[in-house]
C-alpha cells in the first residue's frame, strides 16, 4: 500500500554511511527524495547521492552538524530549495564513544553525546514539526534509539544508553502532541548492527563477539534497519505512531 507520505521530501541525518546510508538507498527505491546529511565525510555522502540518481531517484548531499540549531534550520531550507517540502525525517546522526564504567566518563565526553544523539534529534523534530505542521501538509517522523535504552549500556557507555533514552521519551510524548496534525512520530530500536559505529567502542569485532548473546545468533545488518524506518515512514504504517521496534534479532 502507498501513503501519502512516500514520495515526498526526505532528509535523513547521517545518511552517509551505515544505517542512515541504506535507509536513504532504500527510501529512494520508494519514491522519497532525499537529502544526505553528512558532518563531515562530504565524499560517503555524495556517494550515496550518486547511487540514488544513477537509479532514477533525486538526491542531494548537505553538510550540516545537527547539534547546532542554525545548522538544522539551514538543512530544512536546503531541502525545500532543492526537492520541494519536506514530509519525512530520519533522525539517525549519532556517535559512540569507548567502551568504559560510569565512573570514568569525562563531562566533556557526555555532553557530546547528548548534545549530537539527544539534542540533534530534538532539533531536527522541531523542525519538523513546525513545518510539516505550519503547511497543514503532514508527515513523518522516524527516531534512531537503541537497545541500549532499555538494556542500560552498563560498563560500556551509560551516557550513549541515556541520550537513546531522551530519544524514546521524545518519540512517544511528540507522537502524541502531532498526531491530529497528520504527523506521525515513531523510533526503531536497533540491536547489534555492523556499521563502522561499533568500531567507536574501541572493538570493531564487538557486533560479532556479542552475537552469541542474540537469539538469533548474529549481528544485523544497516539493510535490515533500513527496511523497519523504511516500512515506518511509508503509508503501509498509517496507523502507526508513537511505536518503539525493536530490530535486534530478538535481543
Ligand atoms: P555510523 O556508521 O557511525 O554513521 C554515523 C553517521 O552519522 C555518519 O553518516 C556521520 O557522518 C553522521 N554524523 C555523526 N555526527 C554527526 C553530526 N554531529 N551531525 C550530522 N551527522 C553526523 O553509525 P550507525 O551505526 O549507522 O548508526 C546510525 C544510528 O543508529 C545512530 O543514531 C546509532 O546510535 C543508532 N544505532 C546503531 C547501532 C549499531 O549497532 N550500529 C545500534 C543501535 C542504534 P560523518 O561520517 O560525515 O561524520
Amino acid at each position: 500500500m502507498q501513503g501519502k507520505e512516500t514520495g515526498g521530501v526526505l532528509i535523513v541525518t547521517g545518511g552517509s554511511r551505515g544505517i542512515g546510508a541504506a535507509t536513504a538507498l532504500r527510501a529512494a527505491r520508494d519514491g522519497w527524495a532525499v537529502l544526505v546529511n553528512y558532518s563531515a565525510d562530504s565524499a560517503a555522502a555524495e556517494a550515496v547521492v550518486r547511487d540514488i540518481t544513477a537509479g532514477g531517484g533525486r538526491a542531494v548531499a548537505a553538510r550540516g552538524n545537527v547539534a547546532q540549531e542554525g545548522e538544522v534550520i539551514a538543512l530544512f531550507d536546503a531541502a525545500e530549495r532543492a526537492l520541494g517540502p519536506v514530509t519525512g525525517l530520519v533522525n539517525n546522526a549519532g556517535i559512540l564513544d569507548r567502551a568504559t564504567s560510569f565512573a570514568e566518563i569525562e563531562t566533556g565526553r557526555w555532553q557530546r553525546i547528548f548534545d549530537i544523539n539527544a539534542t540533534g534529534s530534538f532539533l531536527a523534530a522541531r523542525e519538523a514539526v513546525r513545518r510539516m505542521g505550519a503547511a497543514g501538509r503532514g508527515g513523518a517522523i522516524v527516531n534512531l534509539s537503541s537497545m541500549a535504552a532499555p538494556l542500560g549500556g552498563a560498563h560500556e557507555f551509560v551516557d550513549y544508553a541515556a541520550t537513546k533514552g531522551a530519544v524514546e521519551s521524545m518519540t512517544i510524548g511528540l507522537s502524541r502532541e502531532v498526531a491530529r496534525q497528520g504527523i506521525r512520530v515513531n523510533a526503531v530500536r536497533p540491536g547489534l548492527i555492523e556499521t563502522d559505529m561499533q568500531g567507536a567502542s574501541g572493538d570493531p569485532d564487538r557486533a560479532r563477539r556479542l552475537a552469541e548473546g542474540v537469539p538469533m545468533g548474529r549481528p544485523g545488518t544497516a539493510q535490515e534497519v533500513a527496511e523497519a524506518v523504511c516500512w515506518l515512514l511509508s503509508g503501509a504504517a498509517s496507523y502507526v505512531t508513537g511505536a518503539i521496534l525493536p530490530v535486534s534479532g530478538g535481543r
